[in-house]
């Protein structure tokens, strides 16, 4: 599957970070990761620092799938609204959904906060009313979430001008969120793993999987074995191969970054923004004083059409940049696209498959992919730890 366009930012700003041999040899591990993305050395992270023997593969090389493409806005705030949420899968696991998310943002400071070339910032996140229209709705979910004890604010018109220079009639403005970089992120966690004895092999596919009494048994595109208690399945979209049910659905989504200008503060504390509308705009700044754009989602996948479309995207993002903050010059630097997948309810697929017990998915999918990527590693090793765990059933394959 082609996951994006050539020459997304990150790739081109820190290229080959480490570089890690193919598989040449018939292994034996505890515990095999296929998938060297953000979610899979993630769950290598915390499964090596469990104790277990762990072995990562990959064929493509570490973090060029998605994880290359990420805009990497870390944010507690569920593509689905906690309203919504609520009526599809009831307030108590609603809630906990939200609380997981906000919490992993934690986590990942806590990881990150070792190093200092992941660029991990902690920034509050402004959704504001696209509309007029949407105020209502708004305030509930401001209510809602106040309920669940999340730390946010709500913003009317004039403040909303004050702090950041364009007029919306309201928005929500929470405390906790950040942004990092996805791609140096993965890097780290593999590469700080070695000591951990865990082992990483690009440029290896897996081409065939079993699952038997005993683990697991897989098969590489040259041939050789490799044999383990517990298989994680880390394949970002190219998991769904490997479910019989669907439970994705691909579109194709685009992102811009302006040249770095001399200018610290382009609006309150450098927030994270985003809006009520679907398919969103979103926003974010970088260590460097760039600002990140992206949006403009389309509900295709074809990666052809979504690599054409990429040009004209790219200047309806400039153009939606301009409506907001007509006072900030805005140059693009790089443009990139992707595709990405949604589940309906928004939330990711964690766990097992009936009837294959040594076998975890651990699918970050949806527009919170990587704060998702660190809850499926935090439950898989309580899992291969033989730890229950009850917020697996929240993510689970046979959820309602
Ligand atoms: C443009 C864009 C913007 C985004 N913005 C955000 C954001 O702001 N915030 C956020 O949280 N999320 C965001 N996401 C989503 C987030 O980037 C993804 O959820 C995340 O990168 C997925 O990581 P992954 O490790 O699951 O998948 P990937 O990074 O795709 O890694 C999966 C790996 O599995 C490997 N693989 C697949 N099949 C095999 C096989 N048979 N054998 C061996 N290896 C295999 C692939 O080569 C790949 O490297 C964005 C996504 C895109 C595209």
């Amino acid at each position: 599957m082609d996951l994006r366009s050539d020459f997304p930012f990150w790739l081109l700003d820190k290229g080959i970070i480490h570089s890690y041999p193919s598989l040449q040899q018939h292994i034996r591990t505890d515990i095999v990761v296929m998938g060297a993305g953000i979610s899979g050395a993630l769950a290598a992270w915390h499964l090596a620092h469990a104790g277990f023997k762990t072995v990562v593969v990959d064929k493509r090389h570490v973090g060029m799938g998605s994880t290359a493409a990420s805009t990497a806005l870390l944010q507690y705030e569920i593509d689905t609204p906690l309203t919504e949420l609520i009526n599809l899968r009831g307030e108590r696991d609603a809630v906990r959904s939200y609380l997981l998310s906000l919490k992993a943002i934690t986590d990942l400071e806590d990881i990150c906060s070792q190093w200092p070339e992941v660029s991990f910032t902690k920034r509050p996140s402004l959704q504001y009313a696209s509309y007029k229209k949407d105020v209502t709705a708004l305030k509930k979910e401001f209510q809602l979430r106040k309920q669940a004890g999340i730390a946010l604010q709500w913003l009317d018109k004039s403040t909303i001008k004050d702090w950041f220079g364009f007029e919306k009639e309201a928005a929500l403005l929470s405390r906790d969120a950040a942004e990092v970089k996805a791609y140096s992120l993965t890097h780290a966690l593999l590469h700080n793993c070695k000591q951990l004895d865990l082992e990483v092999y690009d440029h290896t596919a897996i081409t065939r999987l079993e699952e038997n009494k005993r683990g697991v048994e897989l098969t590489t595109d040259e041939g050789k074995k490799i044999k383990a208690r517990k298989l994680v399945i880390a394949c970002g979209y190219e998991s769904a191969r490997y479910i019989p049910q669907k439970i994705q659905t691909l579109h194709s989504t685009y992102a811009i970054i302006s040249e770095p200008a001399n200018i610290e503060q382009y609006w309150h504390q450098n927030a994270l923004i985003w809006e009520t509308d679907r398919p969103y705009l979103y926003l974010r700044t970088t260590e460097d004083n760039r600002i990140l754009i992206g949006g403009k989602d389309d509900h295709f996948a074809s990666p052809r059409l979504r690599d054409k479309a990429l040009h004209a995207k790219a200047r309806s993002l400039e153009h939606a940049f301009h409506k907001l903050f007509p006072h900030i010059h805005f140059r693009t630097d790089f443009k990139w696209a992707g595709s990405f997948a949604a589940t309906k309810d928004g939330l990711p697929y964690i766990g097992c498959l009936p009837g294959k017990p040594h076998t975890y998915f651990a699918l970050g999918l949806g527009g919170n992919g990587i704060t998702f990527s660190m809850i499926a590693a935090q439950i898989i090793t309580r899992l291969a730890l033989g730890i229950p765990d009850d917020d697996a059933r929240l993510f689970g394959f046979n959820r309602p």
